[in-house]
C-alpha cells in the first residue's frame, strides 16, 4: 500500500542509508500521532455537536458515525504507541507500520467522506460550517504524507468528494459555487502538500548525509569506531531479541611500525585503505560492518553469524590480505600480513538459568570484545599472520568479568 517513495531519494535503492531515511519518516510519522488524535476526536465532536440540533431526524446515525471516528482513532493511537523510534527496524518492518497507519487514516477519511453524505445539511451556514471542518481534518492529516503522499491524496479525494458530488446535484447556483471553491481548494492543499514533503524529505536527506560523514572514517571511507560503537549496540540488542549469535573478528596489521618506518607514513595510509577495501570486499550482507577501530586495528562485526563461519571468513580475509602483495621486507614472508581474532556470543545464552538481567546486558558485549581480543593476542604470540578464537559463552569468564564488574560497582 504505502510506497514510502524512495525512488526520489538520491540515495540507491540497496544503499544502507534507505531504511535510516524510511525509519527517519516513519517515526515522524508517529510522534505526530497525537495531531490526527486529538484533531479527529474534537472536530468529530464538534461537528457531531452542531448538527445535533440540526438533523433531529438523524441523532442516531450521527452518534454511530462519531463513535466509529472515535473508535478508530484511538486504535490507530494505541497501535501508534508500539513504534519505537530508537529501535532499527528492517524496511518491511518499516513498510509494515507505514500501511498500518495508511489504512486506519483511510479508513477514518472514509467516515469523513461519509459524513458529507449522509448528514449533508440544507442550511447554508451548517454546509460551510462542515466543509471548514473537512478542510481542518485534512490539514491535521498531513503527517500521512510522511507513509505515502499518494495515500494522502486519496484521502483528500475520499473526504471531499461526496459532498462536491452532492452540492453539484442539488441544481442550486450558490450550491455549485461552493463545489467549485472546493475543488480550487482541495487543489492548492495537494500542491502546498506536495511542497511539505518535498521539504521534509530534502531535511532528512541532508541530516543522513551529515551522520553518515560523521560515521566515516576519512582515510579509509569505512565505518569509524563511533558508527561501530552505535551499531553494536544496535545488534546485540536484536540478537538478544532475537537469539541469534553474533560474531567479532578484531584484526591488527602485524608489524605496521616497522612497516612505517621503512616505507614512510603515505605508504602506511595507503596500506590501511587496502587492508580496508579487501576487509569491505568480503562482507556482503546488509548487516555486516566492517569498521576502522582505532590505529591499525580494525573490526567486523558479524549478527546473525555462527563461531565457526566467522572463523572461515576472517581465515579467507587473511589470505587475501596476504594475496595482496604489499612489499613489507622486515616481516619473514616479504609481504603486509594481518592477525585476526574471532569471538562468537549468543546474548540469550543464560547461565544462570533466569532471563538476561540488566547485568547480563552489560557484560555480555564486553565478553564478546574481550574474547576477540583475547584470540587476537594469542594470533600474535603464535607468530602472526594467523587467525584464532575464542567463544564467550565460557562460565569461569562469565562469572569472573561478573565479579570484576561488581567490584567496579562497589568502588564507585
Ligand atoms: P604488531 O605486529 O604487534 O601489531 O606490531 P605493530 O608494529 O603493528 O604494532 P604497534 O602497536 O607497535 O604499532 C602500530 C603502528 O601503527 C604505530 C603507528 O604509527 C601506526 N599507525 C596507527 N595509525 C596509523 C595511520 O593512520 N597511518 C599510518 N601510516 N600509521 C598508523
Ligand atoms: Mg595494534
Ligand atoms: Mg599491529
Amino acid at each position: 500500500m504505502a510506497n514510502l517513495e524512495q525512488k526520489e531519494s538520491t540515495f540507491t535503492a540497496d544503499s544502507p542509508s534507505v531504511p535510516s531515511l524510511i525509519q527517519g519518516q516513519i517515526a515522524y510519522l508517529y510522534k505526530n500521532k497525537t495531531l490526527g488524535f486529538w484533531s479527529n476526536i474534537l472536530l468529530a465532536t464538534f461537528m457531531a455537536f452542531f448538527l445535533w440540533f440540526h438533523l433531529s431526524n438523524q441523532q442516531i446515525p450521527l452518534l454511530i458515525w462519531l463513535g466509529l471516528i472515535v473508535t478508530l482513532s484511538i486504535v490507530r493511537f494505541l497501535i501508534g504507541k508500539n513504534f519505537k523510534p530508537k529501535q532499527q527496524y528492517t524496511q518491511i518492518e518499516l513498510t509494515r507500520w507505514a500501511n498500518r497507519h495508511v489504512f486506519f487514516s483511510t479508513f477514518i477519511s472514509t467516515m469523513w467522506g461519509l459524513s458529507g453524505l449522509v448528514f449533508f445539511p440544507a442550511d447554508f451556514s451548517h454546509l460551510i460550517l462542515m466543509i471548514l471542518v473537512l478542510f481542518s481534518v485534512l490539514l491535521a492529516s498531513i503527517p500521512t504524507l510522511a507513509a505515502s503522499r499518494i495515500a494522502y491524496y486519496f484521502q483528500v479525494f475520499i473526504t471531499l468528494l461526496p459532498i462536491t458530488i452532492l452540492l453539484f446535484l442539488s441544481n442550486d447556483e450558490g450550491h455549485s459555487l461552493v463545489a467549485g471553491a472546493i475543488i480550487i481548494m482541495a487543489i492548492t492543499l495537494i500542491f502546498a502538500s506536495s511542497y511539505i514533503y518535498q521539504l521534509l524529505f530534502e531535511l532528512q536527506e541532508t541530516q543522513l548525509k551529515l551522520q553518515d560523514l560523521a560515521d566515516t572514517d576519512q582515510l579509509t571511507q569505512i565505518a569509524n569506531r563511533r558508527h561501530f560503537d552505535r551499531k553494536f549496540k544496535v545488534e546485540w540488542r536484536r540478537a538478544m531479541r532475537e537469539r541469534t549469535p553474533i560474531s567479532m573478528l578484531l584484526i591488527d596489521v602485524d608489524f605496521f611500525k616497522k612497516y612505517n618506518d621503512t616505507y614512510g607514513h603515505q605508504a602506511g595510509d595507503s596500506c590501511l585503505k587496502q587492508i580496508a577495501d579487501t576487509m569491505a570486499s568480503i562482507t556482503h550482507r546488509p548487516a555486516d560492518l566492517a569498521s576502522r577501530y582505532g590505529g591499525e586495528e580494525f573490526s567486523i562485526l558479524l549478527p546473525v553469524t555462527k563461531q565457526a563461519d566467522a572463523v572461515m571468513l576472517a581465515e579467507r580475509l587473511r589470505r587475501k590480505i596476504e594475496g595482496l602483495q604489499i612489499e613489507h621486507s622486515r616481516t619473514d614472508i616479504g609481504v603486509v600480513t594481518v592477525s585476526i581474532g574471532v569471538s562468537c556470543c549468543e546474548p540469550a545464552w543464560d547461565f544462570t538459568g533466569k532471563t538476561p538481567d540488566e547485568d547480563q546486558k552489560v557484560i555480555f558485549p564486553a565478553m564478546l570484545l574481550t574474547a576477540a581480543d583475547n584470540a587476537l593476542y594469542v594470533s600474535k604470540e603464535r607468530g602472526r599472520n594467523q587467525v584464532s578464537e575464542q567463544g564467550c559463552g565460557d562460565h569461569k569468564m562469565a562469572k569472573a568479568l561478573r565479579k570484576q564488574s561488581e567490584a567496579d560497582t562497589s568502588v564507585s
